[in-house]
């Protein structure tokens, strides 16, 4: 008997694990998205950076599905027409101080089988003649796209194979039924009500929230953070090529402000990271009331507040001051000036953090019966979203 999947969510990883559970026979599928096109939370806002693998922990969720998940997101792209560019990228260490943590990343890249290797500042100069750098990293299978037009392609292709795709449905209601002859699930959507046999959750920001509603109790929380970019001045994109990354800090999954060459040409500085007032708030006046009690009534909100003010104060000046900002850049290229930088978008990330206060550092993903919760997939997700939505279709089977 075929098994119908009810998908909620249809940012990437959504619109992936409806791809994988349709490749998969035996499956049908329907995916309820709320907003009216695909890509427009989290996905469809952030640098458009299919990563290599570096930063993370050996063994991890992240670091095996981010290094499959860059040979998967090219070789799709690459198949279906979509422009890629591989372009490889700089981590560069702007003093003494940060050797040791860039030496730490090189091994952390050995470990996981990334193609990675010290060069000489001169060496550094030839990649992006701009950088002036104490010592740097070179990666070469980081690579730039869209994931809007990765999003485009998904959803064409599973509209050409048969399921069911439904924007503009919010899901408001799940309920889980006896049923006869099998046990349903039920979703309440917007103007829709969907029967199925099972259901994954790929809400992003709301997975939690969604989770909840689905009679499971997630145990964490998502705290928004939003990413701010500054983009070049089309006159000065030529002092970047390619990407250029700083020497992360540890405390934070971020990777810190970095300078990202779009696959259109354009060049962003960002993104930073600041609390967000609402979970989908862009913008510094976007403030949801209850998505703030949600946040500030959170005991892990503040043991993290609390271990981290100093970070939080700084991010919060250097969201309000373009000045600040381009300091930032200047890092990593010292040419860059605050005439070189004008506002442009930002992305929210939802971000899992405990009742201890710690920000969740790989994927979280849960199961309960004839249910799987994606609740935390923040960055590198869009590049690990086929190896995500492989792993979770195992879960749904088993
Ligand atoms: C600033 C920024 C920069 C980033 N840069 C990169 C990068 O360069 N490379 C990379 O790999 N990753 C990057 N990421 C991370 C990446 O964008 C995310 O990991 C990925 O997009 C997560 O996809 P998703 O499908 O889980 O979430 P989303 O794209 O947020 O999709 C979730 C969807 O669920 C829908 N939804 C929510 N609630 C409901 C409901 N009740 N009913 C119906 N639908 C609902 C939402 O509308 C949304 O469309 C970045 C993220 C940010 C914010």
């Amino acid at each position: 008997m075929r098994r119908h999947v009810i998908v909620i969510g249809g940012g990437i990883v959504g619109l992936a694990v409806a791809r994988e559970l349709a490749m998969r026979r035996g499956h049908s599928v329907t995916v309820l998205e709320k907003e009216a096109a695909w890509a427009s939370q989290q996905t469809g806002h952030n640098s458009g950076v299919i990563h290599s693998g570096l930063y993370y922990k050996p063994g991890s969720l992240k670091a095996r599905m981010c290094v499959a998940g860059n040979r998967s997101m090219i070789e799709f792209a690459k198949d279906r027409g979509i422009p890629v560019d591989i372009c490889g990228k700089l981590v560069v260490a702007t003093d003494d101080a940060e050797r040791p943590a860039l030496r730490a990343l090189l091994d952390r890249a050995q470990a996981n089988g990334v193609p990675a290797r010290m060069v000489t500042p001169a060496e550094a100069r030839e990649y992006e003649p701009e950088v002036a750098p104490a010592a740097a990293l070179r990666v070469e299978s980081t690579a730039i796209i869209s994931y809007r037009a990765v999003c485009e392609s998904l959803a064409a292709d599973l509209a050409a194979s048969g399921v069911t795709l439904h924007t503009g449905q919010r899901v408001t209601g799940i309920t889980s039924t006896a049923g006869r002859p099998r046990p349903e699930i039920v979703v309440q959507a917007s103007s829709l009500e969907v029967r199925g046999d099972a259901l994954v959750n790929c809400a992003g920001l709301h997975s939690d929230r969604i989770a909840r509603l689905a009679g499971v109790n997630p145990g964490v929380k998502i705290v928004p953070f939003r990413g701010e970019y500054y983009e070049l001045r089309a006159a000065r994109t030529a002092l970047v090529t390619g990407l250029i990354y700083p020497v992360p800090d540890p405390a934070f999954p971020f990777l810190g402000v970095h300078l990202t060459r779009m696959i259109d040409g354009s060049v962003h500085a960002g993104p930073n990271a600041v609390l967000a007032m609402r979970r989908e708030g862009y913008r510094w006046r976007d403030v949801s009331a209850r998505d703030m009690a949600d946040t500030l009534s959170y005991p892990g909100f503040w043991r993290f507040a609390r271990r981290h003010y100093r970070a939080g104060v700084s991010e919060v000046v250097r969201s309000l001051s373009a000045a600040r900002f381009a300091a930032s850049v200047a890092r990593l290229v010292p040419a860059v000036t605050e005439a070189d930088i004008v506002r442009t978008g930002a992305g929210v990330r939802a971000q899992v953090l405990s009742r201890s206060g710690a920000l969740a550092d790989d994927f979280v993903i849960r199961t309960a019966p004839r249910q799987v919760h994606v609740l935390n997939a923040p960055s590198p997700a869009a590049t690990a979203a086929f190896e995500i939505a492989r792993h979770v279709a195992g879960q749904l089977t088993d």
